[in-house]
Order: C-alpha cells, then sequence, then structure tokens
C-alpha cells in the first residue's frame, strides 16, 4: 500500500485514506491554531483604555519609534488560543503518561487550592518576617516531613530541580572535603553506566572526572569493578536507587560501606524515591545526599506544566554546609538563616535569590499530609504493583530487559522482540500516538538497546492500565504480523506528524520573527 500522497505527507494505513481531508485543516472539533503572532491581533487592543491625559510623553525623549509588537487579543481570543494549542499536547489530566524516570503522576486539585491560598501566593521574600510566619511553618514542616521519610538529619529546600539538587549535593561535598584538606587530592566521582545524564553532567560542572562503573548481566552496580575504582582521589559515587532499570540495588549497604571506608561520600539520586518512600528510609542505606523531586514523588505538576522543585536531604557529615537559607524556631517564632553571621558559617554559599519554589512546598506538603503516613507508603507499594501488573500483561509479546523477578516501580523492555520486523523503538512510539496514548521513555537507560522504559505510577487505576495494556499489545502484535507501514509514517493522526526532534534541540528557533515583507513588528 502506498503510503505518501502528493504533498509528501504519509497517510494512514487501512481506511482512513479513502477519507476526504478537511478544507481548513481543523479535524474533528479540532480547529487549526497558528502562532499568536501570525494571528490578525495587530493595530488593535483587547482592552478598553481610557485615553491618556497628558500630551506627549513623561518620558521626555524616550517615545517608542516602532510598534510595541504584540497582539492585541480580547479575552476569548487569547484563551482560545491556548485552548487550542493545548489540544495539540498530552495532559496528564487526559490519560496516563507513561513516561519512565519522569513520574507522571496525578496532580491532586487540593494542593492547587492549598497552593492557592492568599497567605501562600500573595507574600513576598523580602515581607518582614513576622508577617510571615505561616509559610515559614510550613516550609519548617516539610522539612520535617523530607527528613522523617528520608531517615536524614538535614534537607536544603531551595534548590529547584533534581539536577539543581545534584549540584546542591556535591557542592556540599566538595566543601566537606575542602574542609578535610582532602579537595586537592580527590578529583573524580564514580557514576555507573546506567546513571541519569544529569548525573555525570553535575559532577562535571562541579570539576570532577567522571568515572564509569560497570553494571552487570542482571542491571545492577558492579560491587567489584566500584571497588577496584574507589580510592584516596575518589571524592563521591551518584548511584541511583531504585536504578534506571527499575531495580532495587541489592548491593547498596555494602556500596555505601565501601565507599565510606575509601572516605568518599555517597550521593544518591533520588529521583525513583516513588519506589520506596514510606517503606525504605536513605538515611538507613548509608546515603549521605539525596535530591528528592517534589514534582515527581510528591504530585507536584511538571513536564511544561510547572516549575520543579528538589529539595537536598543531607546526612550529620555534610550537614554543615547546606547551603542558606534554612528555617528555625525558638520562642519568639520562625525565622530564616541567611547569611554566615546567622549561624551559617560553613555553609557553602547559596543556591537561589530567596527561599525557593514555595508554590511546590505548599503543593508537596498538601500530598503527604492528605496521604499521611500510611498513605504514603501505599503510594510506593501500588506504584510498584502496577509496574509490575504491566510487566506480566506485557511479557509474552515484547521483551523485558531483566526478565528474572519483580520490577520496581518501572516495567523496562528492550528492542529484542521487534527484530527482524524493520520497526524501530522510536516507529513503535508514533504507532502509539495514533492510538491515543503518549508513549514511554524511548532509549533510556542507555544500556539496554532499544529500551522502552514505563513507569504507570500509583494513580492509575486498573482500568486506566488495562487500556493501556490492550492498546500495547494490538500494536505488538500488529509489529509482529508484518503491519510495517502503520508504524513507519506514525503518527498519521497527530496534528504534527514527525519532527526533526534533533534538530529541534540542537539548534531550537526561540524568537519568532515576521514574514519577509510583512508589516508586523516582531
Ligand atoms: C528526573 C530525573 C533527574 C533530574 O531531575 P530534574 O528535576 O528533571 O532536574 C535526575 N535523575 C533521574 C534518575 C531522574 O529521573
Amino acid at each position: 500500500m502506498s503510503t505518501m500522497n502528493t504533498v509528501g505527507r504519509p497517510t494512514a494505513p487501512n481506511q482512513v485514506d479513502s477519507k476526504p481531508a478537511t478544507l481548513t485543516g481543523g479535524r474533528g472539533l479540532l480547529q487549526n491554531e497558528a502562532l499568536i503572532f501570525e494571528g490578525d491581533g495587530w493595530g488593535k487592543t483587547g482592552v478598553d483604555l481610557p485615553e491618556p491625559k497628558t500630551d506627549g510623553s513623561d518620558l521626555g525623549d524616550l517615545v517608542r519609534k516602532d510598534p510595541i509588537g504584540l497582539p492585541g487579543l480580547s479575552e476569548p481570543e487569547a484563551m482560545r488560543h491556548y485552548v487550542r494549542l493545548s489540544q495539540k499536547n498530552h495532559a496528564i489530566d487526559l490519560a496516563i503518561y507513561p513516561l519512565g524516570s519522569c513520574t507522571m503522576k496525578h496532580n491532586p486539585r487540593l494542593n492547587e487550592k492549598m497552593a492557592r491560598l492568599a497567605g501562600f501566593s500573595d507574600i513576598h521574600p523580602l515581607q518582614p518576617i513576622s508577617t510571615v510566619q505561616g509559610a515559614l511553618e510550613l516550609m519548617d514542616t516539610l522539612a520535617h516531613w523530607l527528613k522523617t521519610l528520608t531517615g536524614m538529619p538535614a534537607v536544603a529546600l531551595s534548590p529547584k530541580a533534581g539536577a539543581h539538587g545534584e549540584l546542591c549535593g556535591l557542592m556540599a561535598i566538595r566543601a566537606a572535603h575542602e574542609a578535610k584538606g582532602e579537595h586537592e587530592q580527590r578529583r573524580k566521582v564514580l557514576v555507573p553506566t546506567s546513571a541519569h545524564g544529569t548525573n555525570p553532567a553535575t559532577a562535571a560542572f562541579v570539576g570532577y572526572s567522571v568515572v564509569e562503573v560497570a553494571q552487570t548481566e542482571d542491571g545492577r552496580v558492579d560491587v567489584a569493578d566500584l571497588a577496584s575504582k574507589l580510592g584516596p582521589d575518589v571524592a563521591a559515587i551518584m548511584v541511583t536507587n531504585p536504578n534506571t532499570c527499575g531495580l532495587f540495588e541489592r548491593d547498596i549497604i555494602e556500596i555505601a560501606r565501601l565507599t565510606h571506608e575509601a572516605g568518599a561520600y555517597f550521593y544518591c539520586d533520588g529521583a525513583n524515591f516513588n519506589a520506596i518512600v514510606g517503606r525504605v528510609r536513605p538515611g538507613d542505606l548509608g546515603v549521605d545526599a539525596m535530591h528528592i523531586n517534589l514534582h515527581k514523588t510528591f504530585s507536584t505538576p511538571h513536564g511544561g506544566g510547572g516549575p520543579g522543585a528538589g529539595p537536598v536531604v543531607l546526612s550529620e557529615a555534610l550537614a554543615p554546609f547546606a547551603p542558606a537559607p534554612w528555617v528555625v524556631h525558638d520562642d519568639n517564632g520562625y525565622r530564616l538563616i541567611e547569611r554566615e553571621e546567622d549561624e551559617a558559617e560553613q555553609a557553602f554559599g547559596r543556591l537561589c535569590a530567596f527561599q525557593g519554589q514555595m508554590g511546590m512546598y505548599v503543593r508537596a506538603l498538601s500530598y503527604m499530609m492528605s496521604h499521611g503516613s500510611d498513605g504514603l507508603r501505599q503510594v510506593a507499594e501500588d506504584a510498584v504493583l502496577n509496574a509490575n501488573y504491566i510487566k506480566a500483561r506485557l511479557q509474552d509479546l515484547m521483551s523485558p530487559a531483566f526478565p528474572e523477578g519483580p520490577c520496581m516501580h518501572e516495567a523496562l523492555f528492550d528492542d529484542e522482540w521487534l527484530k527482524g520486523t524493520d520497526i524501530t523503538t522510536l516507529d513503535f512510539a508514533k504507532a502509539m500516538i495514533d492510538e491515543g496514548f503518549h508513549p514511554m521513555t524511548m532509549y533510556f537507560p542507555l544500556v539496554v538497546h532499544g529500551a522502552m522504559l514505563i513507569e504507570p505510577t500509583e494513580t492509575e487505576s486498573k482500568a486506566e492500565l488495562d487500556r493501556f495494556i490492550h492498546a500495547m499489545r494490538l500494536l505488538a502484535g500488529a509489529a509482529k504480523a508484518g503491519d510495517v507501514d502503520r508504524f513507519k509514517g506514525a503518527p498519521f493522526h497527530a496534528p504534527l506528524k514527525r519532527l526533526d526532534e534533533t534538530r529541534a534541540a540542537r539548534s531550537p528557533v526561540l524568537r519568532w520573527s515576521a514574514p519577509e515583507g510583512s508589516n508586523q513588528a516582531a
């Protein structure tokens, strides 16, 4: 069957190509939407402002010479523009969002309500401390929950994402080695091959050289290889647990012991904390520093939907070097330790201008308190159960990367099962879009060929998992039956087809400019 029409765009296999194309480019109640700058909002305004009383400008010579370059849309026009754009994309409110490593769970509306309370959302970081006692108490309570859940004595709340938390942790580690006079000799950070890209990037950013640690056949850190690379020149190891293959590091206690014996610190990438929250305390495993992605484990929206927050818990050894600020309280109430003279002599500095992502703190604490400690334990249990359900229901058709034993919160498949079909992991993912499902994470971790990493999270019901599994089984069956056209040209039904994702990432066009000869200002 032909898959190319006259304009070079593939048409879908089966009956779709017998249907007439629409005249406007719209499809089934979804209108086509141009960029806001390409609309006809020029030279008009959507608001009715009174004429200015003064002639000329209060700014003297500084009069604008060119049009301001903003389209003047009315409220319904602006709203429709963004709603139409949003319909071209996926959202966690639409369906399962199975991106492995990203923990795309439902964001409870209660959290949003709490974050919008005026006492949290309408305050300013430079307000007198006496007027923001409630906000500081909330930060202190959140810190208490994070320390309790991880079994760690200190936490730096201010890092604004997981990667920023890694930076915080490694800077605390560097400060600790500097305090011991060992910084000059300890120049290496050990990172397993399966690590998230941010781990080696952070170590390099802080000035360390990165040494890779091998992985065993069953997807864990190769302890013998690690031991052979540990020594007086190593500052830290960075290990993710559960790791990026969705597996618990069985030898984690031994890994921590060996690391400490060599005088190095154990940085744990805690992005996968969702799998163990309420069940395992990283402090009990010998971790010295770990970031917690509030936007993953504690449900604050992310992925185009909101900012992140990456608080870092620290062990006794690293706590003195925690960055300012932090909250303390005494009989006079809550206050912030911000400067050296306020008891922060050993702090390595600060990571951001003020206190961090207040809105995320509110949402995360709201999530914690509405679950309670028993509920948080169930989060981990259900997340792991859901991933194992998917693994069990798909493993007869697809090839699990590590078939032995159960997984943690992610089901990882490789592309072995696609051998001989001429269909790649990418083709398969694009065909999922046609079926209405956001693809899983692809080609990560790099140690697994053609990886497909599926993380359902605990917030998906069995019914939703069954819908996903049903679609996956139909697609896998089509792939095995040689229905190659369905995959090679996919997505056929999405508003945008295959994009040059590499070019989009490497040379992004971040600024719209008016086409030649147009009278629109840019
Ligand atoms: C998400 C993630 C990170 C980075 O977190 P960001 O908040 O995106 O910076 C680091 N490591 C792992 C394993 C992750 O999944």
